[in-house]
């Protein structure tokens, strides 16, 4: 992936969450680059490692000069100030971040964090010239209460209103039903079709200019080497958001290189 940001790019993106050693981490990294090197005819989608912060410079030393970039999985809406425990956007490209993940499940669900938060967030990560990986998804209640769409419009809605159609498309969605992440459950390809449809139509109301075409949908929520190649199968799948499978190099690997054979 250049400067120059692709019309929907293939991406897939490995969420190691609060796992791993920058030690254990570079070598997680290392062993993916070395199968990445070996099969370049499958290394055309990009791929985005998210370790832990602390990891973040070891696994950005690892896969230097791979092709492979790293992201964070949050961050600061702020530049800088007394904000115990947080990290700023500048702090995380000064180590070599391409991406961030804005808004995970976990983040949204377990620490707090509001669709307004996630809005400033997203604005901070442009300023700060990192590209957003901006998770959606419904809870299990609100999809068996036929509230999925009701909740990807209002987050996205949250999200993007305001953003300009070009700079909207240089960011990623990923959509993540909450049932679904690691619980081994994974969304039919049908449902994740369904909803990636949602979030374009959104995006197309809340901002227009195209952008719900244009922009990266990856789909995540218990992916793995076995179901993901059926999951790239629809047009409306852009890449995935893989938390579990993403911590061993052989599994995640075989995802990423499904990602790129499918388009
Ligand atoms: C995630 O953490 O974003 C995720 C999708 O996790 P898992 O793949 O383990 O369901």
């Amino acid at each position: 992936m250049s400067a120059t940001w692709p019309r929907r790019p293939r991406l897939v993106a490995g969420n190691w969450k609060m796992h791993l050693t920058p030690a254990d981490g570079a070598a997680l990294a290392r062993e993916f680059v070395a199968l990445r090197a070996a099969d370049p005819a499958a290394a055309t989608s990009a791929v985005a490692l998210c370790p832990p912060f602390t990891a973040l410079s070891a696994v950005a030393e690892a896969v230097r000069g791979s092709g492979v970039f790293v992201g964070a999985q949050n961050m600061h809406a702020e530049l800088k100030g007394a904000f115990t425990g947080e990290i700023s956007g500048p702090m995380l490209a000064s180590l070599g971040c391409r991406f961030v993940i804005l808004g995970h499940s976990e983040r949204r669900h377990v620490m707090g964090e509001t669709d307004a938060m996630v809005a400033a967030k997203l604005r901070s990560a442009l300023r700060d010239g990192l590209t957003p990986i901006v998770c959606v998804g419904e809870l299990l209640a609100e999809r068996e209460g036929n509230k999925t769409e009701e909740v990807l419009v209002r987050q996205i809605a949250a999200a993007y209103a305001g953003l300009d159609a070009a700079t909207a498309k240089t960011t990623v969605i990923a959509y993540e039903p909450v049932w679904a992440i690691g619980t081994g459950k994974v969304a039919s390809p049908e449902q994740a079709r369904d909803a990636h449809r949602v979030v374009r139509a959104t995006l197309d109301q809340v901002v227009g200019g195209g952008t719900g075409s244009d922009v990266a949908i990856l789909y995540g929520g218990s992916v793995n080497a076995g179901n993901a190649a059926t999951l790239f199968l629809e047009d409306d799948i852009d890449g995935a958001l893989v938390g579990g499978a993403a911590l061993e190099a052989a599994g995640f690997w075989k995802i990423a290189a499904a990602a790129a054979v499918a388009r």
